[in-house]
């Protein structure tokens, strides 16, 4: 540390021991890696304010600008005011560069603006990086909005983060800086206070003497960020991190440039500017993920135990997710197996991350994009529970099963997937929509409780109804839309042959295939299906449920039933 920040520190020592509440500004300095899960532990345990400021004594100068900035963040701005004169100047060697474009010239402004450094696990991704960073390139002779969407969890602050790790980047497009502000999900007075900490902030690196009233609305507080980015930071860039809604975006709609992320893709739909957009849309893959592991528990990768494969698997390459359990490991290295069953039972609630993320856990982060949710939306959205593993269906079904016009369940499904919560393969005419693995096993695990009701008290009578609606109705449905392409993929797959009978038994299938065979022409899998129905039926009503890709491999070799029994098994293997 250097000795200017370490005389301040020492100077303000008393009179920050009794202001600061440690925990939030921990969180912060975890967040920029510059303190460990451990050394926080040891905090925890003791004066906890006190224990903290030996700890920065004992630091570099990224400690206390991370300090500082913490202090910013979490609105002490008297205290972070007396630390400011002493902030460490960490320009003298700044094009020294290292390999990814990051320079101390490159630390120094991400710091002086907050941006959070790199997670202390971290892998790349470098095809995401780049298309935010040519998107930030638009940026560079107009104003605008660069959008990063996509699900909880995903990785998008990191990548925003990264993206402006960049010598060349910031020298072009964002001389005037790079300032980071964390939003989520807040009420209005919540957001003046952040804006007002931004002003000051902002207002604060000027040096100027000059002092400015505190803005004590949002108007006000919009006007004033308006002047200080357009009069003195101009070409800079501000950084919104996790924005749910509109109406604070709109405070915001100010002409300066601005990277965005979000769950929310219709967000800047009422803001005016040029727009572009990023999606990350696809997890990592089983290499990126094991490598995280791997980091986690100090290994190599081709050290890691069997267990590991499978782990990322059913994090289905959630980069979230796979820190969650990575970060679990590290503490208790011995616990592969026993991770990766919780995981396998969705037992997500117990995988909790020590700190500094808004969410305990994935479900939770699942759970508030719901609840943001018109009321009425959000139980049209629970019928989704009943759509089955990587199968895409049209709106059309969906009015059927709602009974809404097809021109409202189109907006409606336009709405989840702006939010995240369903996604859309619009390379098909008319438009297909489907979830997420990890979108489904949440809306599982949740309606779960009434999936167990169901079997222990026979068929429901009130509203437990619709969930099941939908297992009982969709062959009609599909049937009466006319959608024979689909019903002949639905009807002739054994997962929903597996999930429909472990619902309601083998009978209402061999009716449907009694009832729809006709329109679906292909006599020869309705044969193998029925043949395999009637012959397995009592099997089928047993309880627990028997594995159905075993009965079906019981089939002759030349029935469909038994090659795609043959395909699944085979899948089994190879995932073990
Ligand atoms: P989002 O903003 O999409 O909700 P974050 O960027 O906050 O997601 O990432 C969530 C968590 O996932 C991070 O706290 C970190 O633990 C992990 N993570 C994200 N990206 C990476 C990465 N590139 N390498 C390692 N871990 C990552």
């Amino acid at each position: 540390l250097e000795e200017g920040a370490r005389a301040c520190l020492l100077r303000f020592r008393q009179r920050l021991e009794q202001d600061i509440k440690p925990s939030y500004l921990m969180d912060h300095m975890i967040s920029d890696g510059v303190m460990t899960g451990d050394e926080e532990e040891r905090i925890r345990t003791q004066d906890q304010a006190a224990a903290l400021l030996e700890l920065l004594l004992g630091k570099g100068n990224c400690a206390y600008i991370s300090f500082y900035n913490a202090l910013i963040r979490e609105a002490y701005d008297d205290l972070a005011n007396l630390l400011h004169a002493d902030l460490p100047q960490v320009l003298s060697d700044a094009h020294k560069s290292s390999s990814d474009g990051s320079t101390s010239y490159v630390q120094a402004v991400l710091s002086e603006g907050g941006v959070p450094q790199r997670p202390v696990v971290f892998v790349s991704r470098p095809e995401l990086v780049n298309q935010i960073r040519e998107k930030l390139y638009h940026l560079q002779k107009e104003s605008g909005w660069v959008t990063i969407f996509g699900m909880a969890g995903s990785g998008k602050s990191v990548l925003a983060a990264e993206a402006v790790r960049n010598h060349g980047l910031i020298e072009e497009c964002f001389p005037g800086g790079i300032h980071w502000l964390s939003i989520g999900q807040l009420e209005k007075p919540d957001l003046l206070v952040k804006i007002q900490s931004l002003c000051f902030r902002l207002e604060q690196s000027l040096d100027s003497q000059s002092f400015h009233r505190t803005p004590n609305s949002l108007d006000e507080a919009k006007e004033r960020l308006r002047f200080l980015m357009l009069r003195r930071y101009p070409r800079s860039l501000l950084i919104l991190d996790d924005i749910w809604d509109s109406t604070v975006l709109k405070v915001f709609d100010i002409q300066c440039r601005i990277l965005l992320t979000t769950r929310n893709r219709s967000l800047t739909d009422s803001v005016s500017g040029a727009k572009h957009e990023v999606e990350v849309e696809s997890g990592l893959d089983d290499k990126k993920g094991l490598e995280i592991l791997a980091l986690y528990t100090n290994t190599k990768p081709q050290g890691l135990p069997e267990e590991a494969r499978s782990i990322v698997r059913e994090c289905k390459g959630s980069p979230l997710v796979v820190s969650l359990i990575g970060a679990l490991l590290k503490e208790k290295p011995n616990r592969w197996r026993y991770y990766l069953i919780q995981l396998q039972q969705k037992q997500f609630k117990r995988i909790r991350k020590s700190s500094s993320y808004d969410y305990d856990a994935l479900d939770q982060a699942m759970a508030a994009s719901i609840e943001v949710l018109p009321e009425e939306h959000q139980e049209l959205y629970k019928d989704l529970t009943v759509l089955e593993k990587d199968v895409k269906i049209p709106a059309k079904v969906l009015s059927i099963l709602w009974d809404l016009e097809l021109e409202d369940v189109e907006d409606i499904l336009e709405e989840f997937a702006n939010k995240s919560l369903l996604f859309v393969d619009s390379h098909s005419k008319p438009y297909l929509y489907y979830l997420h693995d990890l979108q489904l096993d949440f809306l599982v695990e949740q309606n779960r409780t009434q999936l167990e009701h169901f079997y222990r008290d026979g068929p429901p009578t009130s509203g437990d109804e619709e969930c099941f609606y939908w297992i009982r109705f969709l062959t009609y449905h599909m049937a009466k839309a006319n959608l024979s392409k689909e019903l002949y993929s639905l009807m002739f797959s054994l997962d929903w042959v597996s999930i429909k009978a472990q619902i309601m038994g083998p009978a209402p299938l061999i009716n449907d295939y009694v009832e729809y065979g006709p329109i679906l022409d292909e006599e020869v899998s309705r044969q193998n299906f029925t043949e395999f129905l009637s012959l397995n039926g009592h099997q089928l009503e047993q309880r627990p449920f028997p594995d159905v890709v075993q009965l079906a491999l019981s089939q002759p070799y030349a029935s469909e039933v038994y090659r795609q029994a043959l395909q699944q098994a085979q899948e089994r293997a190879s995932t073990g």
